[in-house]
C-alpha cells in the first residue's frame, strides 16, 4: 500500500467492544488476568505495552516499510537506547553533522562508560572507511539530511561501509520522514526518529522511535530499555501521534513545496551569503538528494546572511510569521539562531539561521522574510 493509506490505516481498527472509529485512550497501568493466569487480550502492565504505543508501534513500522518498531518517551530516548545496546570497549561512528543532542548523549549520559563516538564527514566515503574500527566499531550512526547544515549522506554506501565489518547502521529520518526517503530500501538496518517533529507534527508531543529492518540484538537490546528501563511515551502521546500521522504526506509535501520556493527566493536576495537545501541545484549533493529522496527535499532550510550573529539574530528578530522558537516540523514556520542553541562548543556557523517552514501561505512567508531581511541591504 502507498504511504497515504498506510498513514491512515497502519495500526488502526475498528474497537471491538464499541464500534467507535477513533482509537480510545487506555490510561489504564494494569490489564487483567484471566482466571488462569494468562493475559489472554496481549496487555499486562503499561510500561510494558498498552494499545495505544502497539498502535502507533505498528504503524510507524509500517511507513518506515520496517519488520518492527519502538516508541520511546522522546527522540534522545531512543539515541540512548543504542548507545546502551553497546558493550564496555565498543566503539559509535557517527557523521559530524549529527544533531548536537546526540553529541551531549554520548558526552554527558555515557561519560563514564568505556564506549566511545568518534565523528567523522561521512559525505566523504574514504574517510568512514578510515574510521571504522575494525572488530570494535559495532554502531554506525548518521543522520541525511543533516541538523542544520543540511548535507545530504549516501545511505546504501555507508550501509554498506558498515555492514563491511559486521557494524549496524543505523540512519536518524526525523528531516526526509519516511514521506520522503526510506532508509531500509537501502540497506540501513534501523531507522530512528524525533516523532517530536514531522512524525506528529503539531508541536505537542515530545516522542521518539527506532524501526528495525530484522531482528538483531541491538534492537533487542532497545526493547529492554523501553520496557524495563522504562523510556515510555504516555497512551495519550501516542494517541496523539497517531492522529498527527494521519496527515503526515499531506503536511510533509506541503512543507517540502514551501521549503524549496523560500530556498529559492534565499538564494536570489542580497542579504543572503548561503543557502543550505538539498533542492536547490547548487546544493553539493543535489544529485544524491535526487537519487534517495523521492516527492521533495523537506521542510528544513538554513540560511547564512551577510555578517555576523547580531546581523542574525536581527533577521530572526523581525520575522512575524516565523516563530523563533527551538524544534522543527510543526505546521508553522519557525527560525533559530543554531549556534545560541547549541552553546559554547558549537561549529554552527554565527550567521546562520535555521528555518522549519509550515504550511502557511508561499507568499506570506517570503514576504515576511524580505521585509526581515531588507533592513540588511542598507
Ligand atoms: N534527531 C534530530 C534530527 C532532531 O532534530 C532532534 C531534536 O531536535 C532529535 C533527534 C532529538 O529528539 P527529541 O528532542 O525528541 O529528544
Amino acid at each position: 500500500m502507498k504511504i497515504e493509506t498506510l498513514a491512515v490505516h497502519a495500526g488502526r481498527r475498528i474497537d471491538p467492544t464499541t464500534g467507535a472509529v477513533a482509537q480510545p485512550i487506555y490510561l489504564s497501568t494494569t490489564y487483567e488476568r484471566d482466571s488462569d493466569g494468562s493475559y489472554p487480550r496481549g496487555f499486562e502492565y503499561s510500561r510494558e505495552g498498552n494499545p495505544n504505543r502497539a498502535a502507533l508501534e505498528t504503524c510507524l513500522a509500517a511507513l518506515e516499510g520496517g519488520k518492527e518498531s519502538l516508541v520511546f518517551s522522546s527522540g534522545l530516548a531512543s539515541v540512548t537506547a543504542c548507545i546502551n545496546a553497546m558493550e564496555p570497549g565498543d566503539h559509535v561512528l557517527a557523521s559530524s553533522d549529527v544533531y548536537y543532542g546526540m553529541r551531549m548523549v554520548s558526552s554527558k549520559v555515557f561519560a563514564k562508560w568505556p564506549v566511545e563516538t568518534t565523528y567523522v564527514d561521512m559525505r566523504d566515503l574514504d574517510a568512514v572507511r578510515a574510521a571504522i574500527r575494525p572488530g570494535s566499531t559495532r554502531l554506525v550512526w548518521f543522520e541525511t539530511p543533516s541538523n542544520p547544515l543540511l548535507q545530504v549522506l549516501d545511505l546504501g554506501a555507508i550501509a554498506d561501509i558498515a555492514h563491511e565489518s559486521n557494524a549496524i547502521c543505523v540512519c536518524d529520518n526525523t528531516f526526509a520522514t519516511p514521506v520522503l526517503q526510506r532508509p531500509m530500501e537501502h540497506n540501513v538496518d534501523i531507522v530512528m526518529h524525533s516523532t517530536t517533529k514531522y512524525i506528529n507534527g503539531h508541536s505537542d508531543v515530545i516522542g521518539g522511535a527506532l524501526v528495525t529492518k530484522h531482528g538483531n540484538y541491538l534492537f533487542e537490546r532497545a526493547r529492554i530499555f523501553q520496557q524495563t528501563g522504562g523510556a515510555v511515551p504516555s497512551s495519550f502521546d501516542c494517541w496523539l501521534t497517531m492522529r498527527g500521522i494521519e496527515t503526515l504526506p499531506y503536511r510533509v509535501r506541503g512543507q517540502s513545496a514551501n521549503a524549496l520556493a523560500l530556498a529559492e527566493y534565499l538564494s536570489t536576495h542580497p542579504s543572503v551569503e548561503a543557502v543550505h537545501y538539498p533542492g536547490l541545484e547548487t546544493h553539493p549533493n543535489h544529485e544524491l538528494a535526487k537519487r534517495q529522496m523521492k516527492g521533495g527535499f523537506g521542510g528544513m532550510l538554513s540560511v547564512q546572511v551577510k555578517g555576523g550573529k547580531p546581523e542574525a539574530m536581527g533577521v530572526a528578530a523581525r520575522t512575524h510569521l516565523f516563530i523563533r522558537a527551538t524544534s522543527l516540523g510543526g505546521t508553522h514556520s519557525q527560525v533559530e539562531h543554531r549556534a545560541s542553541v547549541e552553546g559554547r562548543n558549537t561549529k554552527t556557523p554565527q550567521n546562520l539561521l535555521r528555518v522549519s517552514v509550515g504550511l502557511e501561505h508561499i507568499d506570506d512567508l517570503i514576504a515576511d522574510f524580505d521585509q526581515a531581511l531588507n533592513p540588511l541591504r542598507s
